[in-house]
């Protein structure tokens, strides 16, 4: 078999599963395969051709690419051919031909071809030893492509009882596993699934803010390396792929709406590299056989997860690095559930909901994104306990990490284990503490526990982290062995006895909500405030007075809440009078400092102003929760640009943008990335602003002097845009 793969494909090593894959077709068995796009079928079905006797079927919905195929084996010495609806009559007829003389070893048929009458009389008279059927995931409807024409493959195997099948796809939920067994009529199939982990690809969740900007810069930095880059419709692939031309860059749109022919040339100049970048719908790349894809990027939210991980898995298949970097933004979703809404089957429709909040959870984690997508897909591997913590390629995983106390945490696992017998693997002791209804939970009474249902503020993936981190501390161990079972170490039982106090990491959450961000200056508050005391206690015992002699806590905390940098501003604090500024200022100053640098985050604590000072009322206006300000900030702030917010909120775009400026002008941070006019126009405004005189600049002139497709509402934005960053500068 070595022999073989050598010859005609020139590689040395199956990969995994392909050899027992192989043996087991050439057994005369039924198979199905799944392995992750890449991962290698073809050869799964193309080697056992070659050593059976007659003619191996390949039936495939991807037309287009029948003809890189065949192309492909005919160029290693295989004879091979394809039928489907675009080959001439001519080509039909020699074809049909040479597969009567047994001339044809590997035939590529479509299945609506197969479908057909004239095509069912050619295969009587074939001996066909070996049906492969490629992405059939398409029999199910539970799939994410189902295709009619693919039902009619269970009658074929029905007239085949002697012909082994093999079926291979992708994208295999254990349901759509099952459905393609059933439907199909497989008899007794191996099922062979391969590990869906692609080690060399890094999973990325951004903002989608500035998105262009982020997407060139993304482009650029790999030069001319191809990428992929998905968007919602038609006319966004065309809009983008102009932008993007527009700077240089050698993209071209790619979409259903195109003629075949556009399409085919597309793909082939692509895939022959005459041009690095494809904007496309999912209409683009079915299996596209191109190995040195550095980048795909989904510059709209994918439908599903299924879709996702198929069109990713279409980056580095040769095996290098490359990134799937996916842009996320609150008004994609809104724009998808309003499609959604309008399906109009309640089945369909609760279906493409389920999916669209499937890929809005794998957006949203904060646990590893590898891990979440080879769980979601059924892969064993995952639920191994070798499979690493930290896969170290998902923006997660490397995301920088902090010190947490995990002493309470690490008492609740280790209890918990403790109360279930250790006899249980992570998962199940997990779900114990997540108060899980889970079958097997409430059978073996587990609910009833005290440990039951205890943790409220992790989920399952966050706590099998730190789980794996009380391995590494050795306070847990694994047994191995069938079940991975988890029990509590020497160690472990004396820190629970002893109440000793852990530390662990973990990775930095996300940018914190306002709200949380609020506690969190209040917190650095109080720490503050605690140093300030230690501080008086210290003096007054130099002083040898009372405490109060020196301030009295009110003014303590005025002084932590106002965090004064000059005497100025300490003799504003409630409490100091001229003598105590004198005595104790400077003192008191450098203590702050020296805690402002011990606590480099502190710095970005709001320092509370007077209560006379001007910016306060704006201030009070916009965080009053519910006023026009705060609720056009939160949409903004979602992500919403200007005229979505202006349209979400009924009012008019120059409304919208007045907010804006009151909150800019107040500083109040307000997301404005996409708000930005593009960048074209961008340069254009900018070079306006400043020739009319900057922060200056008087808006009638800039828009005298800048195109008719700038409206005042786009400078307005820019120019307040460059008066926040000129604040958060200085
Ligand atoms: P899939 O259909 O699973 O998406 P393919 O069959 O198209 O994947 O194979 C993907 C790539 O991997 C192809 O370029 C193929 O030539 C290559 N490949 C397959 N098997 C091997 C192997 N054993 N060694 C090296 N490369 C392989
Ligand atoms: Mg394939």
């Amino acid at each position: 078999m070595l022999d073989l793969l050598k010859r005609y494909y020139g590689y040395d090593h199956f990969r995994p599963l392909q050899e027992e894959i192989i043996s087991n077709v050439l057994a005369g068995n039924d198979s199905l395969v799944i392995m992750p796009t890449g991962g290698g079928k073809s050869l799964c079905y193309q080697l056992p051709a070659l050593r059976l006797e007659g003619i191996t079927l390949v039936v495939s919905p991807l037309i287009a690419l029948m003809k890189d195929q065949v192309d492909g084996l005919k160029g290693n010495g295989v004879e091979a051919e394809f039928i489907n609806s675009t080959l001439p009559y001519e080509d039909m007829v020699r074809i049909r031909g040479e597969a009567l003389r047994g001339k044809i070893k590997i035939l590529y048929v479509s299945p609506e071809r197969l479908a057909l009458e004239g095509f069912q009389s050619l295969l009587k008279s074939l001996n066909v030893s070996l049906v492969a059927v490629d992405e059939a995931h398409c029999i199910s409807e539970w799939g994410h492509d189902f295709r009619p024409d693919y039902r009619g493959l269970g009658a074929l195997r029905r007239s085949m009882p002697d012909v082994p099948f093999i079926a291979l796809t992708a994208t295999a939920t254990h349901r759509v596993r099952d459905d393609i067994v059933t439907q199909l009529g497989l008899q007794n199939p191996q099922r062979f699934v391969a590990s869906f982990n692609r080690a060399n690809l890094n999973y990325e969740v951004r903002p989608k803010r500035n998105s262009f900007g982020q997407l060139v810069e993304l482009l650029e930095s790999r030069k001319s390396q191809s990428a992929i880059i998905y968007c919602f419709s038609r006319k966004e692939t065309e809009e983008l792929a102009a932008d993007l031309q527009g700077l240089g860059l050698k993209a071209r749109p790619y979409h259903a709406g195109k003629d075949a022919d556009a399409r085919r040339r597309t793909q082939e100049e692509f895939i022959a590299g005459e041009f690095p970048i494809v904007v496309a719908t999912i209409a683009f790349g079915m299996g596209i056989d191109k190995p040195d894809v550095r980048l795909v990027a989904h510059y709209s939210l994918p439908k599903s997860l299924e879709g996702y991980y198929q069109e990713t898995g279409r980056a580095g298949r040769d095996g290098l690095a490359s990134d799937c970097v996916l842009f996320y933004s609150y008004s994609d979703k809104s724009r998808q559930e309003f499609f959604i809404n309008r399906i109009e089957d309640d089945v369909e429709r609760k279906k493409a909901s389920d999916k669209l909040t499937q890929v809005i959870d794998y957006c949203q984690l904060q646990t590893c994104r590898r891990r979440y997508l080879l769980e979601y897909f059924g892969d064993e591997t995952v639920s191994n306990d070798a499979f690493p913590n930290n896969c170290k390629g998902c923006d997660i995983c490397l995301s920088p990490r902090e010190e947490f106390d995990a002493t309470i945490i690490a008492q609740k696992i280790l209890s918990a284990i403790i109360r279930t017998g250790e006899r249980f693997g992570i998962a199940h002791v997990g779900a114990v503490l997540l108060g899980s209804k889970r079958k097997k939970v409430l059978e073996l009474g587990h609910d009833s526990l005290s440990v039951y249902g205890i943790v409220n503020d992790l989920d399952r993936n966050e706590i099998r982290e730190i789980a794996g981190q009380l391995v590494a501390e050795g306070l847990l161990y694994r047994n191995s062995g069938e079940y991975a079972t988890v029990g509590v170490t020497d160690a472990g039982r004396r820190f629970l006895r002893e109440r000793k106090t852990l530390t662990l990491s973990r990775p930095k959450r996300a940018e914190q909500p306002r709200r949380k961000r609020v506690e969190r200056t209040e917190t650095l508050n109080d720490e503050l405030f605690e140093r300030l005391r230690r501080l008086r206690l210290g003096i007054a015992r130099e002083l040898e007075v009372p405490a109060f002699v020196v301030f009295n806590d009110a003014t303590l905390r005025d002084m932590a809440k106002r965090i004064p940098r000059s005497r100025e501003e300490f003799a504003q604090v409630s409490g100091v009078g001229t003598v105590k500024l004198q005595q104790f200022g400077d003192r008191f100053m450098a203590g702050i400092q020296q805690y402002l640098k011990e606590h480099p985050d502190a710095t970005k604590i709001e320092r509370s102003p007077n209560s006379d000072h001007p910016r306060t009322s704006a201030k009070r206006a916009v965080s009053r929760e519910g006023s026009t300000y705060s609720q056009t900030r939160e949409l903004l702030n979602q992500g919403m640009s200007a005229s979505q917010v202006a349209h979400r909120r009924g009012l008019s775009i120059g409304t919208i943008v007045s907010h804006v400026e009151m909150m800019v002008s107040n500083g109040i941070d307000v997301a404005l990335e996409p708000s930005l006019p593009r960048t074209d126009r961008m340069v254009v405004i900018e070079a306006a602003l400043d020739q009319a005189g900057g922060p200056e600049a008087k808006l009638s002139t800039v828009y005298e002097n800048v195109g008719d497709d700038i409206t005042y509402e786009d400078i307005r934005i820019v120019k307040a845009h460059r008066a926040q960053s000129n604040g958060k500068s200085h």
